[in-house]
């Protein structure tokens, strides 16, 4: 069933876990998220990434999100991850997404707190949340970098700005930056649990959402989800296991032998269900 980003977030308050969600930008990924969540009776969240228009359009992948949502047998939340402007996430909530990110941290603060405000005067309008970013993670989604490169780019999450920032936006849910990154880790990461609970100290207990979720350990996740993390964004090591998968397709036919794209898609489609079923586990504090 079809459900707010509020509903889920109160589900992982009660439970102290986090909610995986996960980025769909072929019905691969879509299938692989809702089908896991579904063998595990765990809600889910599913999102669309304004930057992988060029993958799947929204127009294209939106209405298939919705209907796959309304269909499942566990909570799903159709959410919009990093919107970039106000248009584009009005696309998605006249479309009937449930919650939508407005991501302004690559611009100055004060225009990032009155556009983030604008954006919740918006969704309010849909009876749908919206989540909003304080900080940078640097890269946005498949950062391409060499070792060393990323940690410049990165601002850390302030509390105390964090709490002036969602008192006065009145947001749902935040994404702060304590040290992961989008993308392939190229170094180990090192994060910072203390703030992630500063924020939730700060701001009475606003669900912070965790980005860069792939790549981290199992320990570093229970860490995060026990400090305050209740969203935890993961794709690239999810996406990168269907390519693995498929690479193994295509070299396991023999030499002068046709390539089927829909035998490669299962063997995507099989491989990703998996690595979400585990990360799904990991989040739910069942192993
Ligand atoms: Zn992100």
């Amino acid at each position: 069933m079809l459900v707010t980003l509020n509903d889920v977030m109160m589900i992982a308050e009660q439970q102290g876990i986090a909610i995986g969600a996960f980025n769909t930008p072929n019905l691969e990924s879509l299938r692989a998220a809702i089908e896991s969540a579904e063998e595990l009776e765990r809600p889910v969240i599913v999102q669309h990434c304004q930057m992988h228009e060029e993958l799947i359009p929204l127009d294209i992948i939106g209405p298939i999100m919705l209907d796959h949502a309304a269909r499942a047998s566990v909570p799903v939340c159709v959410h919009l991850d990093h919107g970039e402007d106000l248009d584009y996430l009005k696309r998605a909530l006249d479309m009937g997404f449930t919650s939508v990110m407005y991501d302004g941290s690559v611009h100055p603060y004060e225009e990032n707190l009155a556009t983030t405000k604008k954006a919740v005067e918006l969704a309010e309008k849909y009876g749908a949340n919206v989540e909003a970013e304080l900080g940078s993670m640097g890269k946005r989604e498949f950062g391409s970098g060499k070792p060393g490169e990323e940690d410049d780019q990165k601002i850390y999450t302030d509390p105390d700005m964090a709490k002036e920032f969602v008192e006065q936006t009145g947001i749902d849910a935040l994404a702060c930056s304590f040290g992961t990154t989008h993308g392939i880790y190229l170094t180990e990461p090192k994060l910072n649990f203390d703030i992630v609970s500063g924020v939730r100290e700060k701001t009475e207990g606003v669900p912070v959402v965790m980005h860069g979720g792939s790549g981290v350990s199992k320990e570093d996740f229970h860490k995060a989800i026990k400090a305050g993390v209740r969203k935890i964004n993961y794709f690239t090591y999810m996406d990168k296991t269907g390519g693995t998968a498929t690479e193994e397709y295509v070299e396991s036919v023999e030499k002068g032998k046709p390539v089927f794209y829909s035998s490669a898609r299962a063997a995507a489609f099989a491989a990703m269900k998996e690595n979400v079923k585990e990360a799904i586990k990991t989040f739910s504090m069942i192993d």
